[in-house]
């Protein structure tokens, strides 16, 4: 899986003819002080991290300026970030576009139907797992006829839009599905479209090449890792850690237990955002080290479901003790414990004393940790 930053993301958007806000990457306050003070880039401007994950406008990694002296600072204020876990290191300075509507475009692979799917919603500017299933159009497309004209009528009614706004709609589609398609795309995601005047701008770009295609990609070579950084970390200590979209951080032992663990929170309307698969471990420092680097992540909430085999459920209580003690106070986030199994009466004594209850049924405490994870006190 190739992910690309925005602004390639972009640069293939404009290959296509896809319309875009005016915009350069930069890797300093200077060059985002000279591309403003010369009018390169227009003022009000938008400074935009470079990292993989999303959420970055609520996380404080878009910001807007109106001067020079803004823009510079802004930038000054991003570069550097950790950002999930990323470094920002480049950033994207825009022409901040007056914005009058966001709506939500994707082109992505139905893996289960084997054919290409199109999304799209009037609500856009969110993440797209919070809209309501009833405002999403989901059209499956024919990978050989493409997108044709009722399709894409359909599409336009989704968006609510109609007169010269629909026609620069209807050739984007069809600009965004010969780049799904010749670039090997697997993904595809413009959010938000953005409508300014008359017409429509992709103001974010998230695009991700197809695994089995990159033979044909030579251009991505140099960036054909799957890895994020924390990942990275994680295979150097050796930790099952795995990076998702969600917010919520899973703490499990064992393949099948973990991928459970996932599916149970998912079903109760949580987003696993990392998990963490201890395995077969009985060296405490070991859990305190993968505890750590799944506090680096910044969950919304942790998840323990531990079945305590020969990870027995003391040593995780005595690794995870330690590493909360080390996490200062500010970045804690909430914490629901599950362990079952070999020496459990001392692990729940043990989580016990560290401030944490140990829940007994798995539903129970998967629901618990959702609730944890939007707010809720465990
Ligand atoms: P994400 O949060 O990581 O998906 O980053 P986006 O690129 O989607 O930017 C987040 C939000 O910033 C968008 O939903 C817009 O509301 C806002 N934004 C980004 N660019 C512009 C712009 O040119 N003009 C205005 N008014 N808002 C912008
Ligand atoms: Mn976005």
């Amino acid at each position: 899986m190739v992910k690309l930053a925005e602004w390639r993301g972009k640069e293939i958007f404009r290959r296509y003819g896809i319309a875009l806000p005016r915009g350069r990457v930069v890797r300093s306050p200077e060059e985002a002080l000279s591309l403003t003070e010369s009018g390169d880039i227009p003022l009000p401007c938008v400074v935009k991290a470079q990292v993989l994950a999303g959420g970055r406008g609520k996380g404080g990694a878009v910001r807007f300026a109106s001067s020079p002296a803004e823009a510079a600072e802004a930038a000054r204020g991003i570069l550097g970030m950790e950002f999930h876990g990323e470094t920002v290191k480049e950033l994207l300075l825009e022409e901040k576009l007056p914005i009058a509507r966001e709506l939500y475009l994707s082109l992505t692979l139905d893996r289960s139907a084997r054919l290409p799917l199109l999304i799209a919603s009037a609500h856009g500017g969110v993440e797209i797992e919070s809209v309501a299933e009833s405002d999403l159009l989901r059209l499956p497309i024919h990978p050989f006829a493409g997108l044709s004209s009722y399709e894409k009528r359909r599409v336009l009614r989704t968006l609510g839009l109609s007169g010269s706004t629909a026609k620069s709609v209807d050739g984007m589609l069809d600009r965004l599905w010969r780049a799904f398609q010749h670039e090997d795309a697997e993904l595809i995601e413009v959010n938000p479209l953005a409508v300014v005047g008359e017409g429509v701008v992709a103001l974010d770009a998230k695009v991700i090449i197809e695994d089995d295609a990159t033979f044909r990609h030579p251009e991505y070579a140099d960036i054909r890792d799957d890895r994020t950084p924390l990942e990275e970390v994680a295979r150097e200590k050796g930790i099952a850690f795995v990076q998702l979209d969600g917010d919520i951080g899973v703490i499990a032992n064992g393949a099948g237990l973990t991928m459970a663990t996932l599916d149970v929170l998912q079903q109760f309307g949580g987003r696993p955002g990392v998990f963490l698969d201890l395995g077969g471990t009985d060296d405490p420092a070991k859990v305190t080290e993968a505890f750590l680097l799944m506090a680096r992540a910044k969950p919304s909430a942790v998840f323990l479901n531990i079945f305590g085999g020969v990870t027995r459920c003391d040593t995780v209580a005595r690794g995870l003790a330690a590493a909360i003690a080390q996490v200062p106070p500010a970045e804690r986030f909430p914490l629901v414990a599950r362990i079952r199994g070999n020496n459990e009466e001392e692990g729940i004594a043990i989580l016990r004393e560290a401030g944490i209850t140990s829940l007994h049924e798995l539903q129970e405490s998967a629901q618990a940790a959702v609730a944890a994870s939007k707010g809720a006190r465990p």
